[in-house]
This record gives C-alpha cells, sequence and structure tokens, in this order.
C-alpha cells in the first residue's frame, strides 16, 4: 500500500504507543491535566496474564494522587512481610511497616487487574485506547499507524511516547540499540494452591544449599507465584502440576500442590535503550529498559517513569513550562532505571548462581548485623521510596548544600499530621506545585508568586513537620506535582527563588498562587 505523504501539520496531540501499565498511567495523568491525548494499542483486547504482581508502596502513593487507590486496595492483596527460610526455618524477616509511608505494605494484584483499574479511569476522564492499531514506523516525529480494517494512517502529533514494551518499534525506528545480554538462567513460574503452614499475606524466600525458590501471595486465597530459578533447559509442556509436586515433595515436603492455574517459563534480559528522549519522541517503561522481574520493579519503573514525564510534558505542551523540563527526563529517569536494571542483575545472579556458602553467609549476616535502621534502608530501596533524582531542574542556594533537611530530587517526606488527622501528602497539589512554607506567608513571598500556578500550603508550627524537615519559619520547599522537592531553601530568599521559577515556568501573568494552611495562610 503507497503511504500518504508526511505533511506539515501537526495535531496538538501526544500519541501514546502501548497501553500497558506504563502507557496507560501516563494517559491519566495527561488527560486529567486537559492535554489532548491518543493512546492506542495492536491488541485488540488488554492482556488477562497476571504477569507482574507486586505494587510497591511508592506507587501506591502514586495511585493514590492519580485516584485510584480504592480500586486497588479493594482488588489487591496487602504484603506484609517478607521472610526469608533457611533449612525450612525462618532465620529472618523483612516487615514493611518500617517505611514512612501510608501504605507500608507491598500490594500483590495481577498485572491484568491492575490494567483493568487504569483503562477503566482513563475512560471516566473521557479517553479511550484505540485498540488494533499498530505503530508501523515513526519517521520526522510523524507515525504511520494500521488500523484493524487494514487502512494505513499517517499522524504529526507534538509528541510521540514510546511505551510499547521490550520489542518497541518506537525505539527501533530511532535507530537506538538495546543494549545488554541475555541472562543464562531460566525461571518456571506458576500461580498454585498451596496446602501448608505459609501465611497467606507474607511473602517467601527457602534459600537452601540446593538452590532458592520463592512465594509470592496471590489474591485469591492460599495461593502463590512459585518462582524458580532452573537448572536446566525444559520445555513449556513440562510445567505440570506433578512438576512442581515432586520438586516440593523433595525440598518442602510440608507444602502441598491443591491446584495450579497458570504456568510460564521466563527468561530474563538486561538492556537499556541508549537515550529515553530523540527530539519529540520519548521512551517510558520496558520499551526503554527492561531486567530481571527480582524485587518487583519492573512495572513500577514503568509506571514511574510515566509518572515524571506527564506533568513536565503538560507543562510544556501548554506553553507554561520550558524545555528544561523535558531535558530532565532523560536526565532523572535514565540513572533510575541504570540502577534497577544493576541490583536485580545481581539479585538474581546470587539467587541462582552463588555457591552454597555464599547464601548462608548472607543470612548470617543479615541475622549479626539486624538493625531498625539497615532495614529500614533495604525496604525503603524495595518500595522505591529512596530515589533522589538529580537534575537540572532541582535548585537549592549554595550555602544550603549540607542543609540536613530532605534533600533535592528526594520524595517529600510525609507523615500523618496530628492536628488534622491527614497525611501530609493530601495538602500538596496533584497537578501543580506546592511551595511547602512554615511561617506567616510574607507580602514579599505573595509577589513573588504572583503570576505563578503554585499552590502554598503553610504548615504552621506543627512540630513533627519542621522536626522531619528542619525547617525553620522562613525556610521554603517547592514540592513538584509527582512529590518530590524541586526548589529548597533555608532560608527565604526572594531572587533566588524568583530564579528558580523564571528557569522552570514561563510567567503568563495570569496565574495564582493559592494557599491552604493548618496555620494561618
Ligand atoms: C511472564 C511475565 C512475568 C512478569 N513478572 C513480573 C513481576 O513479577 N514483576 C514485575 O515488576 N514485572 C514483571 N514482568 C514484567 C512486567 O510485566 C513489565 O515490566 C510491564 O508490563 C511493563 O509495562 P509497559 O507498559 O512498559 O509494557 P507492556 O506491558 O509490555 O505494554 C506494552 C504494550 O504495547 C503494545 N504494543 C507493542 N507493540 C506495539 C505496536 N507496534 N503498536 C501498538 N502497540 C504496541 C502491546 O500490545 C502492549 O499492550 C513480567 C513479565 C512477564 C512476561
Amino acid at each position: 500500500m503507497k503511504r500518504p505523504k508526511i505533511e506539515g501539520f501537526k495535531s496538538p496531540c501526544v500519541l501514546i504507543c502501548g497501553a500497558g501499565p506504563t502507557g496507560l498511567t501516563l494517559a491519566c495523568e495527561l488527560v486529567r491535566r486537559g492535554v489532548e491525548v491518543r493512546i492506542i494499542d495492536e491488541l485488540p483486547k488488554p492482556t488477562t496474564q497476571s504477569r507482574a504482581l507486586a505494587v510497591q508502596p511508592r506507587t501506591l502513593e502514586i495511585f493514590e494522587r492519580m485516584g485510584v487507590l480504592d480500586s486497588f486496595l479493594e482488588k489487591g492483596l496487602k504484603v506484609t512481610q517478607i521472610n526469608l527460610y533457611h533449612h525450612a526455618r525462618k532465620e529472618f524477616e523483612l516487615k514493611f511497616d518500617v517505611i514512612e509511608s501510608a501504605f507500608p505494605f507491598l500490594l500483590s494484584i495481577p498485572q491484568a487487574d491492575t490494567e483493568k483499574i487504569l483503562i477503566h479511569h482513563l475512560e471516566l476522564l473521557g479517553c479511550h485506547v484505540e485498540r488494533g492499531v499498530r505503530v508501523l514506523s515513526i519517521q520526522k516525529g510523524c507515525a504511520f499507524l494500521h488500523h484493524p480494517d487494514g487502512n494505513e494512517e499517517l499522524f504529526s502529533p507534538k509528541w510521540i511516547v514510546g511505551c510499547d514494551g521490550a520489542h518497541s518499534q518506537v525505539r527501533h525506528n530511532l535507530n537506538f540499540s538495546f543494549k545488554g545480554i541475555k541472562l543464562p538462567e531460566l525461571f518456571a513460574l506458576a500461580d498454585l494452591t498451596l496446602e501448608g503452614p505459609l501465611i497467606h499475606s507474607e511473602g517467601h524466600f527457602f534459600f537452601e544449599n540446593e538452590g532458592v525458590f520463592a512465594f509470592v501471595p496471590l489474591t485469591e486465597s492460599n495461593t502463590f507465584r512459585m518462582i524458580l530459578p532452573l537448572k536446566e533447559q525444559i520445555s513449556p509442556e513440562q510445567l505440570t502440576q506433578d512438576f512442581f509436586s515432586n520438586f516440593l515433595q523433595k525440598r518442602a515436603p510440608y507444602l502441598h500442590v491443591k491446584k495450579t492455574s497458570w504456568t510460564s517459563l521466563f527468561s530474563i534480559h538486561r538492556r537499556i535503550a541508549p537515550s529515553f528522549r530523540k527530539k519529540n519522541v520519548f521512551l517510558a517503561g520496558d520499551a526503554a529498559h527492561i531486567h530481571s522481574p527480582a524485587g518487583g520493579q519492573g512495572m513500577n519503573t514503568g509506571i514511574q517513569d510515566a509518572y515524571n514525564l506527564a506533568w513536565k510534558l503538560a507543562l510544556v505542551h501548554q506553553g507554561r513550562g520550558h524545555h528544561i523540563l523535558l531535558k530532565s527526563y532523560n536526565q532523572e529517569r535514565y540513572p533510575i532505571a541504570q540502577k534497577v536494571l544493576f541490583f536485580t542483575t545481581i539479585i538474581t545472579r546470587f539467587v541462582t548462581s552463588s555457591p552454597p556458602f555464599v547464601k548462608k553467609s548472607f543470612l548470617f549476616f543479615m541475622k549479626k548485623f539486624k538493625s531498625a535502621s539497615r532495614e529500614k534502608k533495604l525496604i525503603s530501596a524495595v518500595a522505591d521510596l529512596s530515589i533522589q533524582y538529580k537534575s537540572s531542574i532541582l535548585y537549592q542556594p549554595i550555602w544550603d548544600l549540607f542543609w540536613k533537611a530532605p534533600k533535592l530530587g528526594e520524595r517529600a517526606p510525609d507523615m500523618q499530621i496530628a492536628r488534622s488527622g491527614n497525611q501530609l501528602f493530601s495538602y500538596f497539589h496533584e497537578e501543580e506545585h506546592t511551595l511547602l512554607t512554615f511561617g506567616p506567608i510574607s507580602a514579599e513571598l505573595k509577589q513573588i508568586l504572583c503570576g505563578y500556578k503554585i499552590s502554598v500550603f503553610h504548615s504552621g508550627d506543627e512540630e513533627e513537620i519542621l522536626r522531619r524537615y528542619h525547617a525553620e519559619p522562613t525556610s521554603v520547599f517547592l514540592i513538584r506535582p509527582d512529590g518530590y522537592i524541586g526548589y529548597r531553601s533555608s532560608a527565604l530568599k526572594k531572587d533566588h527563588l524568583l530564579r528558580y521559577l523564571k528557569k522552570i515556568f514561563t510567567n503568563s501573568g495570569s496565574g495564582h498562587a493559592h494557599g491552604q494552611g493548618l496555620g494561618h495562610v
């Protein structure tokens, strides 16, 4: 078929290729900010595979701000701790209740349900996924689309985001490599209903001399996803109920398989694109990076890519933000993806190929040097709460370099506020920047903010917040719409803050700062 010519007209629209968890999150967040979006997917129907199970606390915080949290909590199962066993004895446990989040647990929910909830939310916002529509190629920032009736369309959007998974056509058309390796390890996955002493709301990891195997709970009672590294190649047909029953009879005879509902063979690639952006085309989620599912980071990293990009793209698209915001997407998310690739590979190598004495030593050290702060650090990292961005849109006065307060690029600490009983996060605006202040709002501050759409939250003299933020009455923190600290200053300096605002925002003169507070605004 002859393809239509690329013409000059650009639709004022963002084209999202792929409606997996990454593309759906991005679409929801752009649409609610008033950006016109087209989201397409080559599949005629959403996936029914359970695939990624674990939703991390940081992603739950994001879902709360998106307004979909209740649906997730209704469908999912709260996993409150992870147990490590050696020779069938519990040696160590990691509890999620040590983390500083309103959601001190992992939520186990099949990926198909995650997608269903996001699709429903997107439809409520008035946007529908165009099904059966495939990206054939991207040229000069335009997309050739193939429709289910056989027609081809040339679409010329302002921005394109490739959320089209590991085999991304968008990435391919950018001539981007997908550098990395296929790890030699092969995993058997199975959703099993078990009879035995495993507590259903907890994860269980068995470090045995012969190898490691794990159970992550699924929502149905006594049902777990078993993850089993394999020492030799087998075919998918060999993954029968008998296969898992025989394995457990030898290695954990106190567990009996009652039902097998899904099995899969899973091999792991560790790959990353050279950049997550080229001109008006962005990559996010599996299209940009893939890695081992160890630690349950894959889907969460994709959702967090989308959440990072959405507010920046919306501000620039609407002419309210400078292009430096878009530059920061790659600056911020690329190193995070690299870290996820590194650590998930180490964990995978450790559980699959390390000799028994290494595993034993690991458990020994975990037990011997057990400390509340170390445990908190480890769990916070798994929960994606210790991410710290570094980019050109983060700013602080030089004299605050050593200020002990929460750092630039870190997620603003959340806590329950004694006076109101609400979480601090609930006072931060979901779509705009929020200026967190501690003393009375001066006329000077009002003048600085004039013309910018910034919400002001005045925490008053609430001690817990002052303590956690190491704040003085004149300190300020600018919290970005994604909840990270974009600007901080131990004492308000008008010119400095103004310089920052000018770097990020275009001042239309029509904006407004509006405030709320525990004290007086
Ligand atoms: C068996 C299995 C088990 C897994 N287990 C885990 C786990 O336990 N934990 C974890 O974190 N991760 C796990 N993962 C990985 C996780 O599923 C992915 O990280 C996650 O789906 C990434 O989301 P995404 O939206 O970026 O990409 P995807 O979910 O792959 O979505 C991409 C979408 O793009 C569409 N698409 C592709 N090409 C085109 C095209 N040319 N045109 C239009 N549309 C297109 C696809 O149809 C798809 O809907 C697992 C994956 C598999 C396969």
